[in-house]
């Protein structure tokens, strides 16, 4: 690949990822997404060279210039991730349309894992749009069967909908159901039970991660302080956001062609 191409796309998607980090925060929030951006904290307007995307950030050592309160790692994450979709997307030298589409598909995708990571629910109109488009990519403009892409998408969302059913919405979240749906749209039956699998390996790992880095602190806690927690405290449950695992999932199969059941079976 061409090194001015590789570095266009990704500073492209950077920016796009900046607009991103803007919708993330301010999407349902009453506030608009037009304005200038403020700092969180402190409310200072922030001017061009506190905006450039990951470089402001780590520019500026994540501070704010005006009252030094610490930036989220929400911004260059956002950013970076946005401007590796781009160059994959593009890397693949499809059709401009398809790669625009594609483009759309896992930066919505991305949208809905930090939107869910952040506010612990999955916008609708950001997973409707990626079902709609996803449907697009594969059947208008790729070659797959429009009525194979249902079924699939529909047999790959019941399982997280009975789920969500059978839980009342403990295990899982409604949400989760319908990134299940786009992904089957996108990626059809076999491809997207791998994505949905490989996103509940990763999701049990950090699960695991999670659950160590806790007990190690509980551990920490009673020892300095000799108190004994609760029952329920000990019990308590916390709530895993699932979209950034199947999100993560759905790019690792796409553009990594892995197809869990091949490898099982061969
Ligand atoms: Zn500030």
């Amino acid at each position: 690949m061409d090194p001015f191409y590789f570095v266009s796309w990704f500073v492209l998607g950077t920016i796009f990822g900046s607009f991103l980090n803007v919708l993330i925060l301010r999407y349902h929030s009453g506030k608009g997404v037009r304005g200038r951006s403020r700092c969180a904290s402190c409310g200072k307007g922030l001017s061009w060279h506190e905006l450039v995307p990951i470089i402001s950030f780590f520019a500026l050592r994540g501070n704010c210039t005006s009252c030094g309160s610490k930036i989220s790692y929400q911004y260059p994450i956002v950013e970076m991730i946005s401007g590796v979709i781009f160059v994959f997307s593009f890397s693949l030298s499809l059709p401009i349309l398809s790669t625009i589409v594609l483009i759309s598909i896992f930066w919505l995708f991305l949208f809905i894992s930090a939107y869910d990571l952040l506010h612990t629910i999955v916008p609708n109109e950001g997973v409707y749009l990626t079902a709609i488009l996803s449907l697009i990519f594969s059947v208008g403009l790729g070659n797959a069967y429009f009525l194979d892409q249902i079924i699939s998408g529909i047999a790959l969302a019941l399982p997280f909908y009975i789920l969500w059913v059978v839980s009342k919405g403990m295990w899982m979240g409604l949400g989760d159901a319908k990134v299940a749906l786009s992904i089957g749209f996108l990626l059809g039956l076999s491809d997207g039970a791998s994505a949905i699998l490989i996103a509940f390996w990763i999701g049990a790992v950090v699960a695991l991660i999670i659950l160590f880095l806790d007990w190690q602190k509980r551990a920490l806690l009673m020892r300095s302080s000799k108190l004994k927690l609760s029952k329920r405290a000990r019990t308590i449950k916390r709530e895993v956001p699932f979209a950034p695992f199947l999100a993560l999932g759905a790019f690792i199969v796409f553009f990594f062609n892995v197809n869990v059941f091949n490898f099982l079976l061969f």
